[in-house]
């Protein structure tokens, strides 16, 4: 998955927004495909192009994968996580680590994107990293784009949904409506400019 040949074609782009059921904007990259070859993972520019930041660079957009990590999150595993971290020097150290591969990226991508420095976000990850976990989409989204070995707790967290998704899986079929209009209204929370 090298990230120049990531570019969205417009069918990746109408194909998030159904997975979504919203438009997607800004999304300047597809940095992980299911298989088949649709979005796992779609890459959005560090600044939306109405001006406001956006540190999460990498969002889980596959409803299969988004659905399972939502039952872990309900089961509690954020908390569990973060208490280990605590514990745990070398998955401490292993979750900055990610934390600092994040905004590696996110830079990379910046650059890609011909943005200038956003520096409302300079340090800022996402999903709780450094420090706690506050966000498993987050983390399965980083471990989906970059592959195993960068993020201890989102390969983890892959690993506790291989009964509902594993690279070798392809759900798409069933995983979101393909005839769907494409949505163009935009009920994206991420566009209101916050006050
Ligand atoms: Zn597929």
């Amino acid at each position: 998955m090298t990230q120049h040949e990531a570019t969205p074609s417009e069918q990746d782009l109408e194909t998030l927004s159904r997975q979504l059921r919203r438009p997607v904007r800004d999304v300047v990259e597809i940095p992980a495909r299911c298989r088949c070859g649709n979005p796992l993972v779609a890459a959005t520019a560090p600044r939306l192009s109405n001006g406001i930041p956006f540190p999460t660079t990498y969002y889980l957009t596959h409803p299969t994968i988004v659905q399972a990590v939502s039952r872990l999150e309900a089961a509690g595993v954020m908390a569990e996580m973060t208490e280990r971290l605590a514990d745990d020097a070398q998955l401490a150290a292993g979750h900055r680590a990610a934390h600092e591969d994040y905004l590696e990226r996110r830079e990379q991508i910046r650059r890609r994107a011909g943005l200038d420095p956003v520096w409302e976000i300079d340090g800022v990850s996402a999903g709780g990293m450094p420090g706690r976990v506050k966000c498993l989409h987050v983390l399965v989204g980083h471990a989906l784009a970059v592959g195993p070995g960068i993020t201890p707790l989102g390969d983890e967290t892959l690993e506790r949904l291989a009964e509902e998704w594993t690279p070798q899986t392809c759900t798409c079929a069933s995983a979101w409506d393909h005839d769907a209009e494409v949505p163009t209204e935009d009920l994206s929370r991420h566009v209101r400019r916050r006050s």
